[in-house]
C-alpha cells in the first residue's frame, strides 16, 4: 500500500472528520504513513473561507503531533501552500519555522478566480482556455522558482494539471508547449509532484496529472509521491490503485517518502 501524503482535516472549513479519523482510516487500509497537508492560514486575507486561522495553527499541530505515538501508520506533518503572486510575504518568516516533513505547493487561483471552485465554474465559459492554462504553468513555474530564506517554499507540486477539473482543456500540442518549460523549473527546484487521485472523484475522471504531461515529468526525473486529497475519512487512499498503474505505465520504479523536507526514494509495489 502506497503513503497518502495529500490529507485535509476539518479545520479548513471545508471537510469533514478530525485527523483522528483520517489516520483510522489508513491503518485499516494498512497504509505504511501519511502526511496530513491541510490548506496553510494566510492571515494576508488570501482565501479565509477554505482555511484554518493562524490562530488555529497550534490546535492543526497538536491534532497531529498527538497522532505520532503509535509506529503504524507513522503520521507525517505537512501543510498544502497556495501559490499566489505575494504569498512570501507571510510564508518567508512563517513557514521555514515550522517542522513540516512536507510542503505541498498548489495553484488554485488565476487572479482572483478560484478556477477549480464549482461555485466559479462558469467563468471558463468566457476566458481564452489555452490562455488560462498558459497563465496557470507560469504559476506553477513561479512557485518552482520561489524561495523563503534558503530553501524553495515547496517539496511537492500539488495536482499538476488542476484545471481540467470541469474537463475545460488545450490541445495536447499546446498543453506540451506550455509545461515543459515549467516542468523543466519544477525539476530545476528539485520538487517532486504528486499523482493526486482526486481528479476520479471530480467532472474530469481523470486522475492528476495527465499520462501526457506525467511522461514529461518522467523525461526530466521528477520524482513522483501519491496523494489523494482526501476532505473525508473515507477519501484516504482513493483508487491508489489506479494512481499505481498510472505511475508504472509511466516508466515510475520509485516514489519518494519525506522526512522533515527531505526526500528519500522507495521501490513501487508491483501492481
Ligand atoms: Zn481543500
Ligand atoms: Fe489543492
Ligand atoms: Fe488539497
Ligand atoms: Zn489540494
Amino acid at each position: 500500500m502506497l503513503a497518502d501524503y495529500h490529507i485535509h482535516t476539518e479545520l479548513c472549513q471545508h471537510a469533514e472528520g478530525k485527523a483522528s479519523a483520517f489516520r483510522a482510516r489508513a491503518m485499516d487500509l494498512g497504509m505504511p504513513e501519511l502526511c496530513f497537508t491541510d490548506h496553510v492560514p494566510n492571515p494576508d486575507g488570501y482565501d479565509p473561507v477554505n482555511r484554518m486561522r493562524l490562530d488555529q495553527f497550534p490546535l492543526y499541530r497538536t491534532m497531529v503531533a498527538d497522532l505520532t505515538r503509535a509506529s503504524q501508520p507513522v503520521v507525517l506533518f505537512g501543510v498544502e501552500a497556495d501559490y499566489y503572486d505575494g504569498c512570501e510575504r507571510f510564508l518567508q518568516d512563517w513557514l521555514p519555522r515550522q517542522e513540516f516533513d512536507l510542503v505541498l505547493g498548489s495553484v488554485h487561483y488565476i487572479d482572483n478566480w478560484g478556477f477549480d471552485n464549482p461555485d466559479e465554474r462558469h467563468v471558463w465559459d468566457s476566458v481564452d482556455v489555452t490562455k488560462t492554462w498558459a497563465t496557470y504553468f507560469d504559476l506553477i513555474g513561479k512557485l518552482a522558482d520561489s524561495r523563503l530564506a534558503d530553501s524553495r517554499l515547496a517539496d511537492v507540486v500539488g495536482h499538476l494539471d488542476l484545471p481540467k477539473k470541469f474537463g475545460y482543456r488545450p490541445s495536447d500540442r499546446d498543453l506540451r508547449e506550455m509545461a515543459q518549460p515549467a516542468l523543466d523549473r519544477v525539476a530545476e527546484a528539485g520538487m517532486a509532484i504528486e499523482i493526486n487521485s482526486s481528479g476520479l472523484r471530480r467532472p474530469v475522471h481523470e486522475i492528476y496529472p495527465s499520462a501526457l504531461l506525467l511522461s514529461l515529468a518522467k523525461e526530466r526525473d521528477i520524482p513522483i509521491c501519491f496523494g489523494s486529497d482526501a476532505h473525508r475519512p473515507e477519501e484516504v487512499g482513493w483508487q491508489f490503485d489506479a494512481s499505481l498503474a498510472l505511475a508504472r505505465s509511466a516508466g515510475y520504479t520509485h516514489a519518494v517518502q519525506y522526512r522533515r523536507r527531505q526526500p528519500l526514494p522507495y521501490a513501487l509495489p508491483t501492481l
